[in-house]
């Protein structure tokens, strides 16, 4: 089959597919390993071992101890726990948290939330290239602060923030710092003590393990609620029967991301500096996020005279899979938050496309978008009415 007829998947951010590895792990816990992990008897105990093993493999993708490790419903869950269990966890201490205006919904909204129950937030704010200002964040500590929670990696722009200075200062203030790290594994380097993070979270289907399946990474001694409560999985901490196969099966896919992260990021950047100098010899293209600072995997530009939503149905319709933002708002048409926060102008902000890659990607697939991309470009330009003449070809 030639590459024109097969479809191509550039959307890696919104989510992976299982690696085939990884499905293997899983098989055997949702046939004949199926007991409770919380059982005494010898199936009870097979399931047990497979998440102390997945945990071991987590816990050393991040330079963290086994038992710092909590196992999660995904990221969002993760999210969640973190800002709203620290919150909770430190009222006596004050009630303000730092976070920034280009975080994941999961940890904005669980912010948004805090604040009808009395907690006062900063949102930060980003240069033009996404990033975070470590001297902005010092100026925002207060006395009342407990909790700074800036992401790693965006999700949408792909900028790697600063972390290894946050969490300096974050310890030096003795504040709580979260970072949600769930684009940045398998694509940066993480060592949770050298960078000084007290919580984090990570999420399966990122990076090839399955959905619905995710990890919080508690620092002993970090002062935390619990979210759920009900039996006595994951040390008393996160109620529930443990999703066995899930777990086995992220486990196996941090390993192997992990392992393969070196490699894996040199092949990515090749295609991403390929598909930003082509795209960006598209007239009036901008490129978004930080030019260096950023995933190996992330491209973001924005078309002006171009409405996203129509350019992604003009692609779907040659089998090219790729999104304007992050994956929950591709059926509003909301403005991205984080372009809106890097100061993208709300003309062009909805002519915005991004290009996320994975390991299943190849440079003949990028050189296949690099024609095609043009085209409907030029296409969607002859037909608005906001086109200036000389951007037309009619
Ligand atoms: C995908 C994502 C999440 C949410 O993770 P889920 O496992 O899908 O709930 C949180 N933060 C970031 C940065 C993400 O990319």
């Amino acid at each position: 089959m030639t590459v024109e007829n097969r479809t191509i998947y550039m959307d890696n951010s919104a989510t992976t597919p299982v690696r085939k590895e990884v499905v293997e792990e899983m098989l055997p816990y949702l046939t004949e390993n199926f007991g409770n992990p919380s059982s005494i008897y010898d199936p009870g105990k097979v399931s047990k071992r497979a998440i102390e093993e997945a945990r071991k493999k987590v816990a050393s993708a991040i330079g963290a101890e086994e038992n710092e490790i909590y196992f999660t419903s995904g990221g969002t869950e993760s999210d969640n726990w973190a800002v709203k269990g620290a919150a909770f966890a430190n009222t006596n201490k004050g009630k303000h948290i730092i976070t920034s205006s280009i975080e994941h919904h999961a940890v904005l909204y669980a912010c948004k939330w805090l604040e009808g129950q009395g907690f006062e937030i900063t949102y930060l704010p980003v240069d033009k290239y996404g990033m975070v200002s470590p001297e902005d964040l010092r100026n925002a500590i207060r006395d009342d602060t407990i909790l700074i929670s800036l992401m790693l990696a965006n999700n949408e722009i792909g900028t790697i923030q600063p972390v290894e200075e946050i969490g300096r200062i974050a310890r030096e203030k003795r504040i709580c710092f979260h970072t949600d790290a769930v684009q940045a594994i398998g694509h940066v380097p993480i060592d949770v003590k050298k960078m000084n993070i007290d919580l984090l979270s990570l999420s399966g289907h990122k990076f090839g393990g399955p959905k619905g399946c995710g990890a919080l990474y508690i620092r002993k001694g970090t002062k935390i609620e619990s979210l759920l409560h009900g039996g006595a999985q994951e040390r008393k901490r996160r109620a529930g029967t443990e999703n066995v196969p899930a777990i086995v099966g992220l486990g196996k896919a941090i390993e192997l991301a992990i392992d393969e992260l070196e490699e894996e990021n040199k092949t990515l950047l090749e295609m991403r500096e390929r598909l930003i100098e082509g795209l960006l010899k598209i007239p009036k293209t901008h490129l978004n996020g930080h030019p260096t600072e950023r995933l190996a995997n992330n491209v973001n530009v924005t078309f002006e005279y171009i409405e996203g939503e129509s350019l992604l149905l003009l692609l779907n319709a040659k089998g090219i899979f790729a999104s304007t933002g992050s994956a929950c708002n591709s059926t509003s048409l909301e403005p991205s938050h984080v372009l809106t926060a890097c100061g993208v102008p709300h003309e062009i902000v909805h002519g915005s496309l991004r290009l996320s890659l994975g390991r299943m990607n190849t440079p003949e697939e990028v050189e296949r978008v690099l024609e095609v991309l043009p085209e409907i470009v030029q296409k969607l330009r002859n037909m608005s009415p906001l086109t200036p003449r000389e951007y037309r070809t009619l």
